[in-house]
């Protein structure tokens, strides 16, 4: 069943686009598929191109804010960043101007990101990127490397980036200056993963922060549920409110064509309960979501009964 609904979403691929506006990631290669599901037995389906590693892009904005909300406190996190969808494109820069006092809306939008990379603990660019190195290596089980070809492009490119960071800089939003916050972030970016690394994330978030592996609680279950939260109403940029009604469950997209999903319903044949997802697929519709990848995960929620609601 799962690889006929993989079939027809490998089909939608040719209606996007590699995200060509990140030189690197115009090369990246359109026609690789893979999805891995972990369930909360160990048990493990995976479908394609698993070994393939890509960039988190914008699913780093998850591990950001729980590194920054785990170690400032939760409160603190939220005074610098609201927790509200804004239905704008991700690298939108209106709201910093019209907005009360200027405060970005969500921290999975790149206003939000940038605020909270420059509120990681460390006193070094490299040190706050590891701090969230170190807590992903921790779930995932292994080391994870920043893709310097893919950090030096988006740093050639990041016009707007800089320009919100700026904004966010006049309106006392950012610590340190703007081009460490646009480095932090951007380096968080291009952190790369499988999609193992980011089911085993999902299965993580389904536990609320208790990694099964370990048994061993690696962050509060508060965190766990506002990252969740945001995931469901902002984790897929302007197209969040659409997906949380077809799709139903928290997820998290990046232009490089990762989702990250976390599940904690629907009654699979041989995966119940709670379960960590991840799809990929590069080529991205206008939004920024991956093509295939999305009518993947629709279909499957349909299929499976996935949806919270
Ligand atoms: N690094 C990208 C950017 O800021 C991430 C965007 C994304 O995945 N939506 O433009």
């Amino acid at each position: 069943m799962i690889e006929s609904i993989i079939e027809k979403a490998k089909a939608e691929s040719q209606k996007g686009q590699l995200a060509s506006y990140i030189p690197a990631l115009a090369n990246q290669p359109k026609d690789l598929f893979a999805a891995y599901l972990i369930d909360e037995n160990g048990e493990v389906l995976k479908f394609g191109d698993i070994d393939f590693k890509f960039t988190l892009q914008s699913i780093s904005k998850v591990m950001n804010f729980i590194v920054a909300a785990e170690s400032l406190g939760l409160d603190n996190v939220l005074d610098k960043v609201d927790v509200e969808p804004t239905g704008d494109p991700f690298n939108s820069i209106v709201r910093l101007e019209v907005a009360e006092k200027g405060k970005p809306f969500n921290p999975m939008i790149n206003a939000g990101a940038i605020t909270v990379a420059s509120l990681l603990p460390g006193k070094s660019v490299d040190a706050r990127v590891q701090s969230v190195t170190d807590f992903l290596a921790e779930v995932t089980g292994h080391a994870h490397a920043v893709n310097q070809e893919v950090y030096q492009s988006e740093l050639e490119t990041a016009y707007r980036n800089r320009a919100i960071a700026n904004y966010l800089k006049a309106n006392n939003y950012l610590e340190g200056t703007v081009e460490e916050a646009v480095e932090t972030y951007l380096q968080l970016c291009s952190i790369e993963v499988s999609t193992e690394d980011l089911a085993k994330f999902g299965l993580f978030l389904a536990y609320d922060g208790l990694d099964t592996s370990q048994d061993k609680r690696l962050i509060s279950q508060k965190t766990a549920q506002f990252t969740k939260a945001l995931m469901m109403t902002c984790g897929l940029y302007n197209a969040s409110g659409k997906y949380a009604a077809t799709v139903g469950f928290p997820m998290k997209s990046g232009v490089s064509g990762g989702i990250l999903g976390t599940i904690q319903t629907g009654q699979v044949e041989h995966l119940k309960g709670r379960m960590g997802i991840a799809v990929f697929s590069a080529a991205i519709d206008e939004v920024g979501n991956s093509v295939a990848g999305m009518h993947f995960l629709e279909s499957l929620s349909e299929q499976y009964d996935l949806s919270v609601f």
